[in-house]
């Protein structure tokens, strides 16, 4: 594959996406990503919430050092993953597992942990995958801003989207609090959590 090619099959998968409103990482977050990746020398990745593989795949191409596992549990977009990690030929470096996250045990040990799958769960990721990190590892988490809506005034919103939008604040708090990690929010993309183990 040249690399014209795989710049359009990268956008293959984004307009898939887009079409069918599969909630991808932005540009930014993706960009933050890949040098996160070189600058800590991260390795082994565990991300949860694969979706269509869109994610895992610019990691996965950023370095050829990097294998990742990578949990999704709805069918449909499970079976786009592995359609769209054969395209990229990244099968020996990208597992992917069809389950639900809270009843998959993992083994081993992780660089980068990669929390993007339910909003409202992260505490319970979070507490469920902390034992698969490696001594000075890092768990990051995206859509700490959800779409910006996490600075809106709660009247506006439906009565599930303040229940989220509570969670995702209490997982910050629950980040602060935690005295076992360093944390810094950062304004990037729609908001990512770098939590680093003390
Ligand atoms: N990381 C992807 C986007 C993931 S979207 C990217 O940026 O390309 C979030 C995904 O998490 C959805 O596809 C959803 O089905 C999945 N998900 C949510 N809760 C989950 C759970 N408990 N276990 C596994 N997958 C989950
Ligand atoms: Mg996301």
């Amino acid at each position: 594959m040249n690399d014209n090619s795989i710049y359009s099959q990268i956008k293959e998968v984004k307009k898939y996406a887009l079409e069918n409103k599969v909630p991808i990482m932005v540009d930014r977050g993706i960009d933050f990503m890949t040098r996160f990746i070189a600058d800590h020398q991260i390795k082994n990745i565990l991300e949860i919430g694969t979706a269509i593989g869109y994610s895992a795949i610019m990691m996965a191409l950023s370095s050829p050092d990097v294998k990742i596992t990578t949990i999704e549990r709805e069918q449909d977009r499970y079976m786009e993953a592995v359609k769209n990690i054969k395209k990229f030929n990244l099968e020996d470096r990208i597992t992917l597992i069809f389950n639900d996250a809270f009843d998959v045990d993992i083994e081993g040990g992780f660089d980068l942990i990669f929390l993007d799958a339910a909003k409202g769960q992260n505490i319970r990721f979070f507490e469920k995958f902390e034992k698969n990190l490696n001594e000075s590892g890092f768990i990051i988490t995206d859509n700490m801003d959800f779409h910006g809506l996490i600075h809106q005034e709660e009247e506006s919103m439906s009565r599930n989207l303040r229940g989220l939008i509570r969670k995702i604040k209490e997982y910050e708090e629950f980040l602060k609090n935690n005295d076992k990690y360093d944390v810094s929010f950062l304004p990037i993309g729609d908001g990512i959590a770098v939590a680093s183990k003390k």
